[in-house]
């Protein structure tokens, strides 16, 4: 036996997840996003579970998507932040990977390299963000030369990212739509990109040619205030661990580093074998609930790099090798995170590289 904290990669929750993906947008083909090491559920075990349902995989980096290729991944791969340097070029035409063009830099570059064959690329266009892109004037010209330009393959395809969509309330999104379905109109577009998974959920409008889902595959809600379940998703990681240790403390004795938390009575403590390095928030708050057999009991005191401890009080018979659940099915991820004042998100991508991961392909 080795230390207890793993993360269990449900792939059965994962394919539930993706075909709430196809029941929204039915038409539109769906470029599944895996970046960051597939939200920290491990790239290649998504990428494996799906391939064949998805018609492409979206990434961040040549890195990302090489990781894809090792694998035998052949579905066309896109990455996101496109290249950072000509000499990537060659490699990402070598492996067949398409690129998002997003600078003017990029452009430049891309247009006088001397390449063995066009490369097949996006061009990104501001409409609200403010982040990445070409504004949609620049991008008309930028369309017009790449389509000029021996370097870069048919079809041009155009993307743009939501800044709002979890935002029902928010004018945002329709105004991004509008400014972008001009520019779609406008160039005659075939392929055409919008909606993350909170324009998914929530804003049909958005889904043009192709839909990007992120986090609503790993089973998390893009809505603040909303969990998977609110969005008949499935949380995809559980992670999990045992206690390591049940001790009494007695009445005004204080628990962990900086003393922050004193019993207020004699009382069962338990000792978990996770913390921040495992990608437990360490700012979650005294309170936060944790799954011990089951049952919600009460984080106390601060989390420490490898521990945390929880209040027993009404888990009296709780011993340890006892089972933990620290998220996942019957307790939301979203809710952990949003007591720690972050999101799902940063969650999964943060879980610790000592966590074990296995996959699980039965519904839990
Ligand atoms: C990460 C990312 C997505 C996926 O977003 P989710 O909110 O996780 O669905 C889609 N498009 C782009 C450009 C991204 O960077």
């Amino acid at each position: 036996m080795t230390r207890p904290t793993n993360a269990i990669i449900n792939t059965s929750a994962l394919q539930n997840n993706l075909q709430q993906v196809k029941n929204n947008a039915p038409q539109q083909k769906i470029m599944a996003v895996v970046k960051a090491n597939a939200y920290g559920h491990g790239a290649a075990r998504v990428a494996n579970a799906i391939a064949n349902d998805i018609d492409a995989f979206a990434v961040c980096c040549l890195e990302e998507a090489l990781q894809l290729r090792d694998i035998y991944i052949t579905q066309p791969i896109v990455i996101l932040e496109g290249f950072f340097h000509p000499d990537e070029l060659p490699i990402i035409i070598k492996q067949d990977l398409q690129i998002v063009i997003s600078t003017a830099t990029q452009f430049k570059q891309l247009t006088k390299a001397t390449l063995e064959k066009p490369v097949n690329i996006w061009i990104k266009v501001e409409t609200g963000m403010h982040r990445l892109g070409f504004n949609p004037k620049d991008a008309i010209s930028i369309y017009q030369l790449a389509q000029q330009n021996s370097n870069i393959a048919d079809p041009i395809r155009l993307m743009s990212h939501l800044a709002c969509a979890d935002d029902l309330n928010s004018d945002v999104t329709t105004q991004q739509t509008k400014i972008f379905s001009e520019l779609v109109q406008h160039l005659k577009v075939t392929e055409a990109s919008l909606a993350n998974s909170a324009g998914i959920l929530g804003w049909p409008e958005t889904y043009f040619d192709w839909v990007r889902p992120g986090i609503m595959l790993y089973g998390a809600s893009p809505f603040p205030n909303s969990v998977a379940e609110d969005d008949d998703l499935q949380p995809v990681m559980q992670l999990q661990s045992q206690l390591i240790s049940v001790k009494r403390c007695y009445k005004g004795e204080t628990v962990g580093y900086g003393a922050t938390w004193a019993c207020p009575q004699t009382m069962p403590i338990g000792v978990i074998a996770v913390g921040y390095a495992d990608g437990y928030p360490r700012h979650a708050p005294i309170g936060t609930p944790v799954l011990v057999n089951g049952k919600r009991v009460p984080l106390v005191g601060r989390v420490s790099m490898d521990m945390i401890t929880v209040d027993l009080r009404n888990q009296p018979n709780a011993r340890v090798g006892d089972p933990v659940l620290l998220w996942g099915k019957d307790l939301p991820a979203e809710e952990i995170a949003s007591l720690s004042g972050t999101i799902a998100y940063e969650l999964f991508c943060n879980l610790g590289g000592r966590v074990k991961k296995e996959s699980f392909s039965k519904l839990l």
